[in-house]
């Protein structure tokens, strides 16, 4: 069975935000076929391409020996279980659960980018990121410490 390292975005800007992460990251932890479960310090974003109150933020990374599409569908699940509802693109929501990164994949299909294409510009991912992973790579673009640089004008900081 092939395991590989994924790191998971974990946001929400409704309701008691650090609830629903700690439950998300709870719900993480018990996926099937995953394991050795580590997740970043919290840190707060003004909203980017969305609306509403500032974001709480981490990234979560395990080994897992789900298949990208099964852990996608299972993010899925755990964001439905929170009762997110999409009714309009990049609406405030309860809880986004993104697929950042799998092993060093790159995956493009019609339900799955790998890496998640706006993660290189996103400090609210590349901070805690960073936090947890000091050499990751993103496939294609570099270093994270790197692009770190590029996202220095952006609004995000420690919430811990
Ligand atoms: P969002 O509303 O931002 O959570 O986007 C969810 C949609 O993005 C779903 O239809 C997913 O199939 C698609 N998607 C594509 N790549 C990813 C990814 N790496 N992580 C999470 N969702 C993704």
């Amino acid at each position: 069975m092939i395991e590989a390292r994924a790191c998971v975005g974990l946001g929400a800007n409704l309701g008691d935000t650090r609830a629903v992460l700690e439950a998300a990251y709870a719900q993480l932890q018990q996926l099937p076929g995953s394991r050795r479960h580590r997740c970043s310090p919290w840190f707060s974003s003004a909203p980017v391409d969305s609306s509403g109150p500032d974001y709480l933020n981490a990234v979560a990374c395990f080994d897992t020996t789900l298949s990208p599409h099964a852990l996608l569908e299972a993010l899925q699940a755990i964001e439905r279980s929170h009762g997110r509802e999409r009714p309009y693109r990049n609406a405030p929501r309860t809880l986004d659960l993104d697929l950042l990164l799998y092993g060093d994949q790159q995956i493009e299909t019609t339900a799955l980018a790998v890496p998640h294409p706006r993660m290189h510009e996103r400090a609210f991912v590349l901070l805690p990121l960073v936090a947890l992973l000091p050499d990751a790579v993103i496939p294609g673009r570099g270093t994270v410490s790197t692009l770190m640089a590029t996202v220095a004008g952006q609004s995000v900081w420690r919430a811990d």
